[in-house]
């Protein structure tokens, strides 16, 4: 009897184990609530910005010098955040065109909230990011920024050289 109630203690302990275990907080013990894009491990609203977990916050060190503004050099600090236990917001001051950063005061000339929601377990996650875009990239930024154009032009070029290729006597 005693036996039997050690045993259901011990397996409800593990249980409990192998649920926390999946989804604990890569730094602490407590509920992880966000996975961060960039190493992709389970965080809590504490430890889920870049500076407050390995390795993203060695990372964040060694590129400081180079998170720069690439028009005016001025630092920029991409971050992200949990508002709540479900919502969480990222923003890496990049312009989704060309992949250089950009400022927030000068030097982004569009941006744009992208929400997408992840189900995780019973809950749904709501991860909000800023996408922007630079000086260069923004008018072009339905087809992708300037990287975008740069393959839509050597697109419309490989077409153009095949038809004149085809139309060579
Ligand atoms: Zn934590
Ligand atoms: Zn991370
Ligand atoms: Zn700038
Ligand atoms: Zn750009």
């Amino acid at each position: 009897m005693r036996d039997t109630e050690r045993e259901a203690a011990l397996q409800q302990g593990r249980r409990n184990n192998t649920i926390t275990a999946a989804r604990r907080c890569h730094e602490c013990n407590e509920e992880a609530l966000g996975h961060c894009p960039d190493c992709h491990k389970g965080f809590c609203q504490d430890h889920f910005p870049k500076q407050q977990h390995s390795p993203c916050a060695e990372n964040q060190m060694r590129l400081a010098q180079t998170q720069v503004c690439y028009v005016c050099g001025r630092q920029v600090y991409p971050d992200q955040w949990s508002l709540s236990r479900t919502s969480h917001y990222i923003d890496e001051f990049r312009c989704n065109g060309c992949g250089r950063h950009v400022c927030d005061e000068m030097h982004t000339r569009r941006k744009a909230e992208n929400i997408s929601i992840i189900r995780e377990g019973l809950r749904g996650h709501r991860y909000q990011s800023t996408t922007r875009y630079c000086d260069l990239c923004s008018p072009y930024y339905r087809i992708g920024g300037i990287k975008g154009l740069t393959r839509w032009v050597v697109g419309v070029g490989t077409i153009v050289a095949g038809v004149l290729f085809y139309l060579r006597p």
